[in-house]
């Protein structure tokens, strides 16, 4: 019987990377740029080029968690499901997010690097019966939605997704990713299905 597993993105869902590159932009630029003032994932000019070079000075290796997101992964693991991240960050990241992750105390997980999200989820399915997808960028969860049948995809509700709505699939706030595993498991138990034994 295959594992179950929830595959979470990373920046924005678990950690908080808008806020973070803001912030350094701002302490190194002296120009303030409003959260709100950006839309999914389409970054202005100057922000790009400050995040290409704070990658280069380890951006990645001290993110601040988002309230909820590690409760909910250790909820996940001590009911045994597997978590699994898939982030599109550069793989050549790897060392400086396993990093970010053991400072938050996060162990037996695994991390994958990908833009195609949707075709890492189909792979990792020979080996996993995946319950949920969870991202803060719309398109990617539209996608994952379409292609992968997943029980349940998730859009976090962030100030860059705000003008996204999407038919069919669950709102949440970060702050209620923890609170998110009482309606995973609510709706699972509305499906007969018993999260204790795997749904295979
Ligand atoms: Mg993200």
């Amino acid at each position: 019987m295959r594992q179950l597993a929830v595959c979470l993105d990373f920046d924005d869902t678990c950690v908080d990377f808008l806020g973070a590159l803001l912030d350094t932009y701002y302490l190194d630029s002296g120009d303030l740029i409003p959260l709100n003032s950006l839309t999914d994932y389409k970054l202005p000019n100057p922000l790009k080029s400050h995040l290409k070079a704070s990658e280069r000075l380890g951006f990645y290796r001290s993110l601040q968690s988002l309230r909820g997101s590690f409760a909910f992964i250790d909820k996940c693991q001590k009911l045994g499901i597997k978590i699994i991240f898939i982030t599109a960050r550069p793989e050549k990241y790897e060392e400086d997010t396993r990093h970010n992750l053991r400072e938050h105390s996060i162990q037996n997980y695994e991390l994958y690097f990908s833009k195609d999200k949707a075709k890492t989820i189909e792979s990792l399915k020979t080996e996993y019966n995946i319950l949920a997808f969870i991202d803060d960028r719309a398109s990617t969860v539209v996608d994952v939605h379409t292609k992968c049948n997943l029980p349940y995809s998730f859009l976090v509700n962030k100030p860059h997704n705000k003008n996204c709505f999407l038919d069919g699939l669950k709102i949440i706030r970060i702050d209620d990713l923890a609170d998110a595993w009482v309606i995973l498991s609510g709706s699972i138990q509305l499906l007969g299905l018993n999260i204790a034994n795997g749904i295979d």
